[in-house]
């Protein structure tokens, strides 16, 4: 179906930070899949762990027990605030799960009334009629029929609104991404989500992460609400570089969230077989290290001082420069999708995002010298894009 706007590009193979097309170029990829292939393209654990599995098992139904899917459950709760976990192929269907899990919650506690879910404009939490729903993007939901009840979206900063709708007698959650990234990479100030756990808190309200994107150590940390203790959610969805460009999502949830989940209420036919299991432990286990999550705080710390220096330098390309870690956006002047073509000339791979943004979503193991590469192709890119507005 003609549902993709592709660029005019194929590739062959990848590595690491590289992308090698079918007509020959070398491209340096920021974008990494859209945040997925976290550990860069073909890197040699993930492979392993691929081919050893591939040659034992690769699915058996959730009606067994999949040692490898509780070894990967225990090591993110571990590492987290959760309890208990449900796998899945996609972000989408970890976001639907956690939906799910929300409203059973307050069903198995006897206040069934309690089915609204507030989300934030600009948020995005993917494809299925729940997650366009509960998303802050109104064109995804027309045309598909009325839209779903029980989901509302609150503006981004307006304080008075959210308690209002958490003060709801008939709330049952709260969703929202850390660190905003289709968007165009709008970080929510850590006091806020402290803030928002405890108004949560107060009310029963349960809230849910949608860490599908900024989370597995793209800001620098495991999961993004670590930077603000105390704002952990009840319920929370990963994905992409979960997997490591495998196709694995997971809904992560406490016990007493989780509590209306009971036997048969949901379930999956793919979501966490041994092959997507063993392929997440290992990208779990290579992004889970100081290595891996120092690395995106210093190189991360090297774009934004570089890209300030950009944005000095062309005041009349570059606007603003934010997002958190590898999940930085650039808001320009020019059109955004104009400026990726730019970048694009240069051999370099940015992806879009709201607001007129391009986001940067390198691989977390990205060195100094290759960002030092992106910062110079972008300068070309700055300059490509000055020349243009100056002939318009
Ligand atoms: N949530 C966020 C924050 C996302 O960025 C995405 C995908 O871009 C999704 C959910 C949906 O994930 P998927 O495309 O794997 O279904």
């Amino acid at each position: 179906m003609g549902v993709y706007n592709r660029a005019p590009l194929a590739f062959e193979r990848g590595r690491g930070a590289r992308l090698f097309s079918t007509d020959g170029d070398v491209y340096l990829d920021c974008v990494a899949g859209i945040a997925t292939d976290g550990l860069g393209h073909a890197h040699p654990v993930l492979v392993e762990a691929l081919k050893t599995q591939g040659e034992k098992l690769w699915h058996v139904s959730n009606i067994y027990r999949i040692p490898e899917q509780e070894e990967l459950a225990d090591k993110l709760c571990a590492h987290s605030f959760a309890d208990v976990v449900f796998f899945t192929n996609s972000g989408t269907e970890a976001i639907e799960c956690a939906l799910k899990t929300a409203r059973k919650y307050h069903t198995a506690n006897g206040q069934p009334e309690r089915t609204e879910i507030f989300g934030f404009d600009g948020s995005f939490h993917g494809r299925s009629y729940a997650a366009v729903n509960a998303s802050g993007n109104p064109s995804y939901v027309e045309g598909f029929g009325p839209r779903l009840p029980g989901y509302s979206q609150l503006t981004f900063g307006d304080h008075d609104a959210l308690k209002a709708a958490i003060a709801l007698p008939t709330t049952a959650a709260i969703i929202v991404e850390p660190v905003q990234g289709e968007g165009g990479a709008r970080s929510i100030p850590e006091h806020c989500l402290v803030s928002l756990r405890s108004l949560c808190d107060e009310h029963g309200v349960l809230l849910i992460y949608d860490e599908v994107q900024c989370g597995m150590g793209r800001t620098g940390k495991l999961f993004a609400y670590e930077w603000a203790p105390g704002g952990e959610p009840h319920i929370m969805a990963v994905a992409k570089a979960l997997g490591g460009g495998f196709p694995v999502g997971a809904c992560l949830a406490t016990t007493e969230a989780a509590k209306g989940m009971t036997v048969g209420v949901h379930g999956s036919t793919f979501g966490g077989n041994p092959l997507a299991m063993a392929v997440g432990k290992a990208a779990f286990d290579t992004i889970n290290t100081p290595e891996i999550l120092d690395n995106v705080k210093t190189v991360a710390g090297y774009f934004v001082q570089q890209l300030n220096g950009l944005k000095d330098r062309f005041p009349d390309v570059i606007v603003d420069i934010r997002g958190k870690g590898f999940l930085i956006g650039i808001k320009l002047i020019p059109n955004n999708r104009e400026f990726m073509v730019l970048a694009r000339d240069e051999k370099l791979l940015v992806a879009g995002g709201g607001d007129n943004c391009v986001r940067l979503l390198p691989p977390l193991n990205l060195t100094i010298e290759e960002a030092s590469e992106a910062i110079a192709k972008l300068e070309k890119a700055c300059e490509a894009a000055r020349s243009k507005l100056a002939a318009a």
